[in-house]
């Protein structure tokens, strides 16, 4: 029989063909269907009439609680990448450290304005966090002690270079529920070509010493690598194979679209090149898996667990929602990419988060309201793309995001025919951050 090799797609469906058969994604509700391969696309999508009340039912969110934040403990760096977003942390202002008293008074506000019965996430975001390696620690140790005092679950991540690891580090990582993310950019020469010291020395050098230390002392809970990717960056089969086979839980990508130097974000024919890499390594990673073997590809990961749980949400992340993050003063943003920007400003951990902004924030994010995004096929899953991204560039990856997300539903159901198991497992080892989005 012949497969449906046609892709009808509007705002509401997307049929699309696997080894398996055909198939179409209803977009309300995210709802994966297998149909007859002879069946048109006219007949398919008469069988679809919306369902009501719909899942997503164009009422934006009103703000619920906090469920996460992230303090941004030190606003310097001891490096500057030459794509940084957050100018080395300073976010155009000044270098500054957070206080014990500033983070203090975070962990007490995520606590008032959180839900009770919901686990909470501390994160440690910079410029370089262990710049103030003093302050994460006491921070973690306050904060396990107030979650146990009000029946809390609570648990951290730190996102860092690892080029000042100590063992001191190491043992709080282990000895507390952290998440770990560390960017590194491929090999030595990869890496030190955009990745360097202040002093001009190779960061690479340094981050292995800090892997090792995690190699004789233990890992943490999660030990996750962030791959920033340039219009320079080349094939992504290398790197993604040369940085699993560091020791790592899982390797994500990231293109670059906002920088101090264009001549490292990424045009819209940039991202041709990119998904076509992208495809690269998923079919490598649907091999893999589908021989019963572990290849932990981040993105294709993240896109399996959204598909799988049937997430539709017409926001890209928590950011301004159940996120926000604080800067080195105690200032709320509606994240840590958004610090300082006043736009995004949502009240201050002392005197509390600002619910009109975030009311505002949300009622003007909801992807419905947005073109082109309200006649975009992927808006549930893609969420309109990072606001931090879209303030600066606008949405320049969408046939990306669209193409990308194609092949994960397609790689979605060919290994749920082939180790449905796999979904059962992933499900419950992949944790997905408030500030996760498909997009990037
Ligand atoms: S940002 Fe692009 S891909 Fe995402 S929902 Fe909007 S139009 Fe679709
Ligand atoms: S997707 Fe963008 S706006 Fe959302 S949390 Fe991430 S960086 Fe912030």
């Amino acid at each position: 029989m012949k497969l449906q090799t046609t892709i009808n797609t509007n705002s509401e469906y997307h049929r699309f063909p696997t080894s398996e058969g055909s198939h179409i994604f209803v977009v309300d509700g995210s709802r994966i269907y297998d149909l007859p391969v002879e069946m048109t696309d006219t007949e398919a999508l008469g069988l679809f009439s919306p369902i009501l009340p719909r899942y997503i039912d164009y009422q934006p969110l009103t703000p619920p609680a906090i469920a996460s934040i992230s303090l941004n403990v030190a606003q310097a760096c001891n490096m500057s990448c030459g794509y940084c977003y957050a100018d080395t942390g300073k976010f155009g202002g000044k270098a500054r450290m957070m206080s014990l008293e500033v983070a203090k008074a975070s962990v007490d506000r995520l606590i008032a304005e959180s839900d009770p019965n919901v686990g909470l996430v501390i994160g440690y975001m910079g410029g370089e966090p262990l710049l103030n390696r003093a302050v994460v620690r006491e921070t973690t140790y306050y904060a396990t002690e107030v979650a146990k005092r009000t029946g809390r679950r609570i648990r951290f991540s730190i996102t860092t270079n690892a080029t000042m690891l100590q063992l001191e580090d190491v043992q709080l990582f282990n000895e507390f529920p952290f998440t770990v993310a560390i960017s590194i950019d491929g090999d030595k020469q990869q890496n030190d070509a955009i990745r360097r010291m202040n002093d001009g020395s190779s960061s690479y050098d340094r981050l292995i010493a800090g892997l090792d230390l995690f190699k004789r002392y233990g890992k943490p809970q999660h030990l996750a690598a962030r791959v920033t990717v340039t219009p320079k960056t080349g094939e992504l089969l290398p790197i993604l194979n040369h940085i699993l086979s560091l020791g790592f839980d899982e390797v994500g990508f990231a293109a670059v679209l906002v920088s101090p130097d264009p001549s490292l974000t990424f045009s819209p024919s940039d991202f041709d090149v990119f998904l076509q890499n992208m495809l690269v390594c998923g079919e490598k990673a649907l091999r893999e898996i589908a021989a019963g073997r572990s290849y932990a590809f981040g993105n294709l990961e993240t896109a399996f667990s959204e598909i799988h749980r049937g997430s539709h949400r017409p926001y890209p992340c928590g950011a301004g929602a159940a996120y926000l993050s604080a800067n080195a003063e105690g200032k709320l943003f509606a994240c840590h990419r958004l610090i300082d920007d006043p736009e995004f400003a949502m009240g201050s951990v002392q005197a509390g988060t600002n619910i009109e902004a975030r009311t505002a924030h949300l009622a003007a994010a909801h992807v419905d309201l947005m073109e082109p995004c309200n006649g975009c096929w992927a808006r549930y899953l893609c969420g309109g793309g990072c606001y931090h991204e879209v303030k600066k560039r606008g949405r320049v990856g969408c046939d990306y995001i669209r193409g990308w997300l194609d092949f994960c539903l397609r790689a979605y159901i060919e290994l749920s025919s082939q180790r449905p198991e796999y979904f059962v497992m992933s499900n419950q080892g992949v944790g997905i951050s408030s500030a996760t989005t498909l997009a990037v």
